[in-house]
């Protein structure tokens, strides 16, 4: 069979499957098993396929065809124009993400001069101590850590295997950040940060049915049922990030499309913080709340 028409033969079971983006995951396989890129696939369009490449791509799309998610299969997921690992023990990064990241990295580049410190000002920057609670697979506190060289970056998560997996991209991106196992701020007693970031689990626990089957049956639940209301631990993180943030430092949050006025209420209520802004994902919606410790 030639390139096209076995790249076209997964594109059609992906689609009888049901997946979301059938053409683009029966490319990106067919890239995953011969190391070629989605340019290579249009040039040697109408070149043979030997028969055992051609098995073992059909296999890679059956198991794609049963719902596991395209970056099990391939072991990695693009993030901030990073490579990540991942694997079922962390939540694969979604680009939702970047708005947590970009507004970050545009705080901690944008530091005022008068802002700095002596030491600061000879150096000509500040030292961020950013602090990533529920770190995952790294994403958010790596990319942080690779954009601003001038971030010191902590990240903590209960799981010990997601830990593994952050410390594994910390070194593999070649970055300082350090990551650490406990439950919320319990490993940070007594610390001070300049920035706390957080994607937490947030989604309402009676929608979890209705997620798609990849994510349900295949993402780590732990990281993303936020309890009845979806906002259990930003109750504890509103509670507990002013004790954990030095004077005027900056907390970000990723929240739900539908949960910026729930968070600006909440923020408002503890009366810490001076009052929020929500910043809008690429499509538009809700995505971010940002405050700072008054
Ligand atoms: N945005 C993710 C999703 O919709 C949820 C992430 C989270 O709970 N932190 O699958």
């Amino acid at each position: 069979m030639k390139t096209r028409q076995l790249v076209r033969e997964g594109e059609y079971r992906l689609a009888k499957a049901y997946c979301m983006d059938p053409k683009i995951d029966a490319e990106e396989l067919y890239c995953f098993l011969t190391g070629m890129d989605r340019m290579g696939i249009f040039m040697k369009a109408e070149e043979e396929v030997d028969p055992e490449t051609e098995e073992k791509y059909m296999e890679l799309i059956e198991r794609r065809a049963s719902r596991v998610p395209l970056q099990h299969i391939t072991g990695v997921q693009e993030f901030m124009g990073y490579s990540f690992d991942v694997n079922p023990d962390v939540l694969i990064p979604r680009q939702d993400t970047e708005t947590l990241v970009t507004e970050a990295a545009r705080i901690i580049g944008e530091t005022p001069r008068e802002k700095l410190s002596f030491f600061e000002k000879l150096r000509g920057e500040k030292e961020w101590d950013v602090l990533d609670l529920c770190c995952g697979s790294g994403a958010v506190g790596v990319s942080i850590a690779k954009i601003c060289a001038n971030a010191k970056v902590t990240g903590s998560d209960i799981s010990e295997r997601a830990v593994e997996t952050a410390r594994e991209n910390a070194r593999k991106l070649r970055t300082k950040a350090k990551f650490v196992v406990g439950d919320m701020f319990g490993p940070f007693r007594g610390k001070k940060f300049d920035m706390i970031v957080s994607n937490p689990p947030y989604i309402r626990t009676n929608m979890i049915s209705i997620l798609q089957e990849e994510v349900k049956s295949h993402e780590p639940l732990t990281a993303l049922d936020g309890g009845r209301d979806g906002l259990d631990f930003y109750r504890i993180i509103v509670d507990e990030a002013a004790d954990h943030l030095k004077p005027e430092g900056f907390l970000l949050l990723e929240i739900g499309h539908d949960q910026g006025e729930d968070l600006r209420k909440m923020l408002r209520d503890s009366g810490k913080y001076s009052p929020a802004e929500v910043i809008r994902d690429l499509p538009g919606r809700d995505r971010v709340v940002k405050c700072k410790l008054k």
